[in-house]
């Protein structure tokens, strides 16, 4: 089986959740498929082992399995991207927009060093607003974004061209319509 069927083979399906018309993607059964789990982590990092990587970036919540384990892989350090008022010590914010109204993400204001070379990571990109707040959060801090990486790309909503516009190459793994 090839990388694409092996991973959606191991993806969930959910019909009208979180609400009526949405399909959602449920990643648990592929985080708890230990050969699918290998399979997608190692394909998130594979080209960019044997470089020299800072830090792995990891997006609430499903961003912080995934990146834990990238962090691993590629010996970086791992910085959590988190929802409002769950970091304790001194924070960074970024307003995005959400499909109703606005939210905030934060990171800890000593995070990531400038310069250093970070890999933002999410399970999913729809929109990239979620995404893209991140990348700019990590750039504000000075972070040299190498790659913004989900296992799940959803490319009619057109999240891809929101992160490379700022200057972040995308790497994803399998694509619904
Ligand atoms: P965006 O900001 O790109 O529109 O939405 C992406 C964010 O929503 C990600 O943090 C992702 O985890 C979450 N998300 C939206 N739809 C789905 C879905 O169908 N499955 C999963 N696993 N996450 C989703």
């Amino acid at each position: 089986m090839d990388l694409n069927k092996a991973l959606k083979a191991s993806i969930r399906d959910i019909p009208d959740y979180p609400k009526p018309g949405i399909m959602f993607r449920d990643i648990t059964t592929l985080l708890g498929d230990a050969k699918a789990f290998r399979l997608a982590v190692d394909a998130l990092v594979y080209p960019y082992v044997g470089t020299k990587m800072d830090q792995i970036a990891g997006i609430e919540a499903r961003g912080f399995i995934l990146g834990g384990a990238m962090a691993h892989q590629l010996s970086a350090g791992f910085i959590p991207i988190r929802k409002k008022g769950k970091l304790p010590y001194d924070k960074v914010q970024i307003a995005y927009s959400l499909e109703y109204g606005v939210d905030e993400m934060e990171m800890h204001r000593d995070a990531v060093k400038p310069g250093q070379k970070v890999i933002l990571v999410d399970d999913l990109i729809a929109t990239g607003g979620t995404a893209e707040a991140a990348t700019k959060l990590l750039q504000q801090m000075g972070a040299d974004v190498v790659a913004a990486c989900f296992v799940i790309d959803l490319p009619d909503l057109g999240g891809r061209k929101k992160i490379e516009a700022l200057g972040v190459p995308v790497r994803t793994l399998i694509e619904y319509e």
